[in-house]
């Protein structure tokens, strides 16, 4: 029944990826034979979907380079479970070669620097220039400062994010290890949006999951900076309740006023708390590249993000015209999440395709997200939505009954969380 009611809801087969392209089907085909130079900046979830999709479905008329400073891309997707020894990050690592060799994008390992709307130019890292006709932007999140941090550089070194990963998530591997039981995890969240909603929740849980399992208890402190949970309230409620009864408190309206490295403690609107470990999640906003780069790409209602139209995820801002923002950096109704991101690719690559081919973009885009969340070692939750274009509110909106989230977590979920991992990773990277 829960199977059913997870694929009924993202309306497709076992994880909906078909999803879009049945929805598109008919324009798919007539699309072949589009030609033009499109840059891509960002080779992750969005970024490197958009590559492979403007030439799987634009044909070879289509001039792709993405432009990426890593040889390889380290999923954040189920970096949770680096923390507690279930995975590894060579294990998350995805390289570039099936891009390269199967759909003829041309990959430069370089940062974008800045870019030059008018003359429609991009700076790189090497000094090099790159023209484009049209460009997309996929530089997924940065950071703002944590407030009054204080404390010894080393010690303040220890205090981690790990919400991209990489070093930092080995360094909270690491501290996790050294945790004993009775020592405390202590967890902030950032006020919405962040990145992954249900992500710090999962963290939470598979970390008390860690501390039972391998030290025989130990405590979670989560301090939330927003009202209520944000994501799958009612599993979370009850894996904080009940699952993870006496090892995890959750606290709202817990908005950061101070982290002292040195005493490691935290003081909040909602008290002040010590830990073993500090994992505190800064306030986002979208890659520095769109922050930073002084032509009006943040043009959101708080200056942090990218206004996009989601028929086509071109900049609202007129003298922007020519630039798309897909993934964790523009600003929409949808998630900030990595299976978004590559359905946001999608609706880009088609549209950028019908623009060059002098075609109708697509009026009636879908897009789906769902999130499997670990609980336990041996258990794990799910939620999931579709979202279709409402041209009243020109905005994605949630079909029929919303986001769902699985009736609770368990063995079963565990399988088709892999099979979805699996699966979403292929369709980006393969
Ligand atoms: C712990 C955790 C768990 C998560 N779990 C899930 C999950 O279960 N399901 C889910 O759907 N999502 C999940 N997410 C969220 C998901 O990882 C992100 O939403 C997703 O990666 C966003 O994709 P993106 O393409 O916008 O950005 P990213 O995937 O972060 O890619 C951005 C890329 O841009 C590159 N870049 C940045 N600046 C430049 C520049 N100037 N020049 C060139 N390149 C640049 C970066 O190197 C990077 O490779 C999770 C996140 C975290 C932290």
């Amino acid at each position: 029944m829960e199977r059913r009611k997870f694929i009924r809801n993202i309306g497709a087969t076992a994880v909906g990826f078909s999803f879009l392209h049945s929805a598109m089907a008919g324009q798919l085909a007539a699309s072949a034979g589009a030609a033009g130079r499109v840059v891509v900046v960002g080779g992750g979830m969005g970024g490197t979907t958009v590559a492979k999709y403007l030439r799987l479905w634009g044909g070879t008329g289509m001039d792709v380079t993405l432009v990426e400073p890593n040889a390889a891309y380290i999923s954040n997707i189920f970096s949770n479970m680096v923390l507690t020894g279930e995975r590894t990050l060579s294990q998350l690592s995805f390289n570039y070669s099936n891009l390269k060799s199967k759909y003829g994008v041309k990959v430069q390992n370089y940062s974008v620097t800045s870019i030059d709307p008018i003359s429609k130019q991009l700076k790189l890292s090497s000094g090099s220039t790159l023209a484009y006709d049209r460009l997309v932007l996929a530089p997924g999140i940065d950071f703002e400062s944590l407030p009054s941090f204080t404390g010894s550089t080393a010690n303040k070194a220890k205090i981690v994010h790990a919400w991209k990963a990489g070093t930092q998530t080995t360094s909270l591997q690491n501290q996790i290890k050294a945790m004993t039981r009775s020592d405390t995890f202590i967890l902030t969240i950032p006020p919405t949006p962040y990145r992954c909603p249900p992500g710090p929740y999962e963290r939470a849980c598979v970390v008390a999951d860690h501390l039972k399992r391998t030290k025989g208890g130990g405590k979670v402190i989560i301090l939330d900076a927003n009202p209520k949970i944000q994501a799958e309230p009612i599993n979370f409620t009850n894996a904080f309740n009940n699952t993870h009864r006496g090892v995890i408190t959750y606290v709202p309206n817990a908005n950061i006023n101070s982290i002292n490295a040195d005493t490691m403690t935290v003081v909040t609107s909602a008290g002040t708390f010590k830990g073993k470990v500090i994992n505190a999640i800064p306030v986002h906003k979208a890659g520095n590249l769109i922050t930073q780069s002084g032509i009006g790409l943040n043009n959101s209602a708080d200056g942090k993000w990218a206004t996009v139209n989601v028929l086509s995820y071109e900049s609202t801002n007129p003298a922007l015209a020519g630039i798309h923002i897909i993934g964790d950096s523009s600003s929409t109704t949808q998630p900030k999440a990595g299976h978004i991101a590559n359905s946001e690719a999608k609706v880009c690559a088609d549209a950028i395709i019908q623009i060059f081919k002098g075609g109708t973009i697509f009026q009636v885009p879908i897009t789906n997200s769902s999130c499997f969340t670990p609980i336990t070692k041996t258990t794990a939750s799910w939620l999931s939505a579709v979202y279709r274009y409402d041209p009243a509110t020109k905005s994605m909106q949630p079909t029929g009954s919303g986001i769902t989230e699985s009736n609770g977590a368990n063995s079963e979920n565990v399988e088709d969380m892999h099979k979805w991992f699996k699966n979403l990773m292929a369709d980006t990277f393969s």
